[in-house]
């Protein structure tokens, strides 16, 4: 069932979207049977799961580093960092200064570069995390200042309803503003991904830009919590 949710997903996939499998809640088992239809990116959004993950995979099942492209998409407390900085490609939920600057510090003293994309808050819900436009220009205006950060886009998860148009206007938001800093700050090259769409709403995301497309449900199946 998984391999055939993964086919199914890439024939509507344009090449250029990355397809982001979010295995939160899901085992080992699963994300190998993704692997054997070809799936290659995983995405966690709780750290302990993350670490414990990446070292079942990487160490007892044997699957070379280099075969996963790692992401974190979940909320990251500033104590949880050691479960998911050393292992992460990419950390997609950056949601807060305080985080940010967590990150960079931790980075410098390992002597690496963390990517991330900035979450930008633009779903009606109240309980969402992520930033505003202006936080989000705060932080790029001084984007040298974060040597151990590389900056490589903007996440954001739309308004969690039936109602397409509403869906529709948060991805639009993003979109533009997306389009925005991409003008207004050229010599950040690395700021191209824009990270929208889930398993409700991942082919409305492809009208709006998305670069990356984090989809859970709709390959592995309903999460047990
Ligand atoms: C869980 C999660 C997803 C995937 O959600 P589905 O509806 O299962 O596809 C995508 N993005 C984030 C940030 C998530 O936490």
């Amino acid at each position: 069932m998984i391999s055939l949710n993964i086919e199914n997903i890439r024939k509507e996939l344009p090449p250029q979207v990355k397809l982001v499998a979010v295995s939160k809640f899901h085992p080992v088992e699963s994300l190998l049977e993704a692997m054997e239809a070809g799936q290659r990116c995983f995405a966690e959004s709780r750290p302990q799961e993350f670490a414990a993950k990446y070292e079942t995979l990487h160490g007892t099942r044997g699957v070379p580093r280099e075969d996963i492209e790692w992401h974190f998409i979940g909320h990251l407390q500033t104590n949880k960092l050691k479960f998911v900085l050393p292992y992460a490609d990419l950390v997609q939920s950056v949601d807060s200064l305080h985080l940010l600057q967590a990150i960079d510090s931790w980075a410098r003293t390992a002597s690496k570069t963390v990517s991330v994309l900035l979450e930008l808050h633009i779903g009606a819900e109240q309980t969402k995390q992520g930033f505003v436009e202006e936080e989000v220009l705060d932080i790029l205006f001084r984007a040298s200042d974060y040597s151990g950060v590389r900056f490589c886009g903007l996440m954001g998860m739309a308004t969690n309803t039936d109602d397409e148009d509403a869906v529709r206007a948060d991805f639009a938001r993003i979109s533009h503003f997306m389009e925005y800093l991409k003008d207004l700050f050229p010599e950040l090259d690395s700021f191209r991904e824009l990270s929208i769409g889930m398993s409700d709403d991942w082919r409305i995301a492809l009208g709006y830009g998305a670069t990356m497309v984090r989809i859970g449900t709709a390959i592995f199946g309903p999460r047990q919590y």
